[in-house]
């Protein structure tokens, strides 16, 4: 079985593209003379760092009952078509999903939203025959569609059912900055063309707070005064089936 390490980098070709695609801001330096620089990301040729590890907190005693903004923001930012709206919804992607739970015997509800856990130790990158699933140097887990052969080992692999094959042709509804590809499995990038250009946020954990339920922190969790670090101490949280021992990205409180 191969194993990928750490400092597996990103494809070029997706680092080109993502570059390419990036918000520059414009410094004037004379009348006429404009020097431009990307607000805050990591140079184009600079490999993602080892020191930091991105990762999520979702606070499902906050995260509320009937919302889904955290989907819609999702779909949005990254181009794939929600179940609701597909012509085909057992074929349509789900890079997040929404839970709703009840327990049986107490009846009591919990809410949480369901995404890659971009783990430490991801089985979907110890599978890939072609190492098209690989995980960065700063913890997000990826697939490269450009040698993905859309064998689908990964999404068996996947305890999370994480993973979706796009299966409908993309036409109108492909973002420059996040490209997909028609027979490639895909899955949450943490918003990685965000991350790479400096915003430190992901689209959902955005759309959580605009809409008041801060159920969602996303941050660095090798930095002691991240948000997420900070929040990370206060909590009990719970790693979904913390028995594989697969060190997830994504950590959960309140349930
Ligand atoms: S949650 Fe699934 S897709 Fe994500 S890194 Fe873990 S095994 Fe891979
Ligand atoms: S579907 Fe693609 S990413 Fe998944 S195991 Fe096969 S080649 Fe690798």
């Amino acid at each position: 079985m191969k194993s990928m390490t750490d400092n597996s980098p990103a494809s070029p070709e997706r680092r080109r593209f993502l570059g390419a695609a990036t918000v520059a801001a414009g410094v004037t330096l004379a009348p006429g003379v404009m020097l431009v620089e990307v607000a805050h990301g990591r140079p184009e040729d600079q490999a993602a760092s080892g020191a930091v590890r991105w990762g999520m907190l979702v606070d499902a005693t906050k995260c509320a009952s009937g919302c889904d903004e955290c989907v819609s923001a999702c779909s949005t930012e990254n181009g794939w078509t929600p179940v609701a709206e597909s012509k085909h919804p057992k074929q349509a992607p789900q890079w997040i999903r929404k839970l709703e739970l009840q327990d049986p015997l107490t009846q009591q509800e919990t809410n949480l939203p369901m995404l890659c856990q971009h783990c430490a130790e991801p089985p979907c990158v110890d599978v890939c025959p072609t190492g098209a699933s690989f995980k960065r140097a700063d913890g997000i887990v990826l697939v490269n569609r450009h040698t993905c052969i859309g064998c689908r080992y990964c999404m068996m692999a996947c305890p999370y059912k994480a993973r979706s094959l796009v299966h409908e042709p993309l036409n109108d509804t492909q973002k420059p900055d996040v490209p997909r590809g028609v027979g490639c499995v895909e899955a949450c990038t943490f918003c990685v063309q965000k991350v790479d250009r400096g915003d430190g946020t992901t689209a959902c954990v955005e759309a959580c707070t605009k809409a008041g339920h801060n159920a969602l922190v996303f941050g660095d969790m090798n930095d002691p005064e991240s948000e997420i670090s900070k929040r990370l101490r206060e909590l009990p949280t719970k790693q979904v089936r913390a028995d594989l021992n697969l060190n997830v990205g994504v950590r959960y409180h309140g349930i």
